[in-house]
């Protein structure tokens, strides 16, 4: 373009110079001072030579360039013919370009043109385009030119090459298309615009680059440049951080909280079409504590591959933690059957797992529920858990399914909850009161407080009703401080009335495994003035047994202040007998089922007599609970003589009003009575 441009001004002012000249020769009328007018009057240098090749004469814009305006005629003609370009200082000292017309046919003109400007201009923009071509090569931001219909590659730096996986050089002339496009087939081009976006790129060799993208175009002839920052690592490391944060760690299955989101948007969609099975191993801990973390952990990654190849395509399968997992089935046709998948993931499960040299055997119990319109994702988990839950107490490893009767059966357990915690919260939790009493004297030694909840309409729910929920929800332990309280007012106050009775409250295995377990009960005692001895704890035998060390601790701590031990149920704990002297008691209670047996069944007469003998050989006292025939009694009075009483025979729970502390008389009762029934009451 300059040299186009250069060469059209040179012709243009060689026209104009030889047309002036012309004129002068042509209208040689005219004066030469007017023809020395006419060429002062142009900026493109002038030189008239005679016909010895000497200067003439010349204008003032040669003049302008230099005081020796001869010496540089003399050197511009010395040249051949051809358009010279030369260099020379100006006046001013300021370097110029000059393009020298001398014509072949007009040896006499010589032309000078002054492109210093233009060589200027020139020089700049080779120096930007340098500037630039440094700076596309350079960059650490990959680009590329784009031009043309289609679209095709000019030029691509290395740092594009480098983020696309391809060899230097291999881009330039590449259709667009084919080279800069998404992983979802888009084009670039149809994507990016001045922002950047965030885009993957499938590269040759399988990679995945991740780049921010945008295009500018750059000359009005649609030349377009696209700029990659390779943001490749930091978009693994987000998305490697989702993925933590979605999956557990172990399995690689998704979590809880992906699991709820999953279920959220199935029931959001297609609440009908949504089952749920929660899979919960058998005896996992026995695994974990027989061979070791490493093999629990194997077997858990086992299970979970078995779990992924057995579910339908497209069932999700999820850990929730520990040994628990989940599979959403979506979408479930109405006749397809949860109860296929469940029996599969059982069998699958089921066969042994070789974990190195060892070859672990588990079993599962699987819930089953399908979800109804209204569900939230949380219902739907309770609902699997509470049949799985099912399945485990009703033996294990077999499925069972959340249905209308294990419905009814959590429907009255949140009422109860219900119940239960109103009771608490307005102090609405009643006692009954039963004495327990010595056979030989028939003094009343001591009261066992018994828990009852009234229903709004007047009805008592019994403790086998709320206790378990109580355990379940963690209610058991304002319930426990709420009997241990009211108890100790009413026998404060039974001992302000003379009655120097002791009082039994049953206490829960949550309550005690509490750290604050024995500042409570010191405290409760405080409160109501009541001596340590005439407080007696029964705790069943079975949450004895499976007491940790700082419980039995806390025990033995409190029955050293003087507080009594009773072990509660005793015989049913699993516990053997002769176990007794290691926990911390001083009072034995032979469940009631024993003394049912007595005197006919040999075996529970055989215990009957041999805890009462163990227990006063360990030096604690004995209480036959249960008792409700006169027969039960005498033949305790003979066989167990220092065996305590308690029983419908001697007196049923009441509340306190009703509670007689006189000693019970203690007659022989004619053998033709008949017994109580266990039912009665
Ligand atoms: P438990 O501690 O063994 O209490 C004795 C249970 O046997 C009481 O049942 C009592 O009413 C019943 N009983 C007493 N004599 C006879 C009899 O001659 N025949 C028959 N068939 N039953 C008799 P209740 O009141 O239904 O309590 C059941 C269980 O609930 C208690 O068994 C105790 O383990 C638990 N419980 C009661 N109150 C509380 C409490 O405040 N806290 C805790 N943690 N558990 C409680
Ligand atoms: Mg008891
Ligand atoms: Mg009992």
């Amino acid at each position: 373009v300059v040299v186009v441009w250069t060469a059209l001004l040179l012709a243009l002012a060689v026209s104009a110079s030889t047309a002036a000249w012309g004129l002068g020769q042509r209208h040689g009328r005219r004066s030469a001072r007017t023809d020395q007018l006419m060429l002062d009057s142009v900026d493109v240098g002038i030189a008239a030579l005679d016909g010895q090749g000497r200067l003439a004469r010349c204008n003032d814009a040669l003049r302008a360039l230099t005081d020796d305006v001869p010496g540089l005629v003399d050197e511009l003609v010395g040249g051949d013919d051809h358009d010279r370009e030369l260099r020379l200082a100006d006046r001013g000292g300021t370097d110029r370009h000059l393009v020298v017309g001398h014509r072949r046919e007009e040896r006499d003109v010589v032309v000078v043109h002054d492109v210093t400007e233009v060589r200027q201009a020139e020089q700049r923009l080779r120096a930007s385009e340098e500037r630039f071509r440094r700076t596309f090569e350079g960059s650490p931001v990959g680009m590329a030119l784009v031009a043309g219909r289609p679209r095709a590659v000019v030029a691509a730096n290395a740092a594009l090459t480098r983020f696309l996986h391809v060899r230097v050089g291999s881009l330039a002339g590449r259709p667009a298309d084919d080279v800069l496009v998404c992983d979802d087939g888009r084009p670039v081009q149809a994507v990016a615009g001045t922002t950047a976006v965030e885009l993957a790129f499938h590269r040759p060799d399988g990679t995945t680059g991740h780049g921010l993208v945008s295009q500018t175009v750059v000359d009005p002839e649609g030349l377009v440049l696209v700029q990659v920052e390779d943001v490749t690592e930091r978009v693994q490391a987000r998305l490697a951080l989702a993925h933590q944060a979605a999956h557990d760690p172990l399995t690689g299955l998704a979590n809880r909280r992906t699991v709820v989101e999953h279920l959220q948007v199935a029931l959001t969609s297609d609440p009908e079409g949504v089952g749920l099975l929660f899979v919960d191993l058998d005896r996992f801990k026995q695994v974990n504590d027989a061979y070791g973390h490493d093999v629990g952990d194997q077997l858990l990654v086992e299970v979970a591959h078995r779990l992924e190849s057995v579910v339908r395509s497209g069932d999700r399968v999820g850990r929730l933690g520990g040994d628990e997992f989940v599979v959403v089935c979506w979408p479930l046709g109405s006749a397809e059957r949860l109860s296929d998948v469940a029996s599969r993931v059982e069998r699958a499960i089921a066969a042994p797992v070789h974990c190195g040299r060892t070859r672990v055997h588990v079993t599962a119990s699987v819930g089953t529920t399908r979800a109804r319109a209204g569900l939230l994702p949380e219902d739907l988990l309770r609902e699997a858990d509470t049949a799985m839950y099912r399945a485990k107490t009703r033996g294990r490893s077999r499925v069972e399914e959340y249905d209308a009767s294990l419905r009814r059966e959590v429907e009255e357990q949140v009422a109860v909850e219900a119940l239960l915690r109103s009771a608490l919260d307005s102090g609405a939790v009643e006692l009954d009161y039963q004495p327990i009493v010595d056979s030989r004297t028939a003094a009343v030694v001591s009261v066992e407080a018994l828990a009852r909840l009234r229903t709004p309409t007047g009805e008592v729910v019994r403790p086998s009703r709320f206790i378990p929920v109580a355990e379940s929800t963690g209610l058991v332990v304002p319930l426990g401080l709420a009997v241990l309280d009211a108890g100790l007012r009413q026998v404060a106050h039974w001992h302000s009335g003379g009655h120097r009775v002791r009082l039994a409250v049953n206490v829960s295995a949550g309550q005690v495994a509490r750290a604050d377990f024995e500042a409570a009960v010191s405290s409760a005692l405080d409160r109501h003035g009541v001596a340590p001895e005439h407080l007696e704890l029964e705790i069943t035998e079975s949450a004895l047994v499976a007491a940790g060390a700082s419980t039995l601790q806390q025990l033995l701590r409190l029955r050293d202040t003087g507080v009594r031990i009773a072990i509660d149920d005793y015989g049913t704990g699993h516990a053997s007998l002769s176990y007794l002297h290691r926990l911390p008691a001083t009072t034995v209670k032979v469940d009631a089922s024993f003394v049912a047996g007595v005197p006919h069944d040999a075996r529970a007469t055989a215990i009957v007599r041999a805890v009462s003998r163990l227990a006063e050989d360990v030096g604690v006292d004995c209480v036959a609970e249960g008792v409700e025939t006169g027969e039960q009694r005498d033949w305790l009075a003979e066989h167990a003589p220092r065996a305590l009483l308690q029983g419908f025979l001697l007196a049923r729970p009441r509340p306190a009003g009703l509670v007689a502390l006189a000693p019970v008389p203690a007659q022989r009762t004619p053998a033709t009575v008949t017994p109580l029934s266990r039912s009665a009451g």
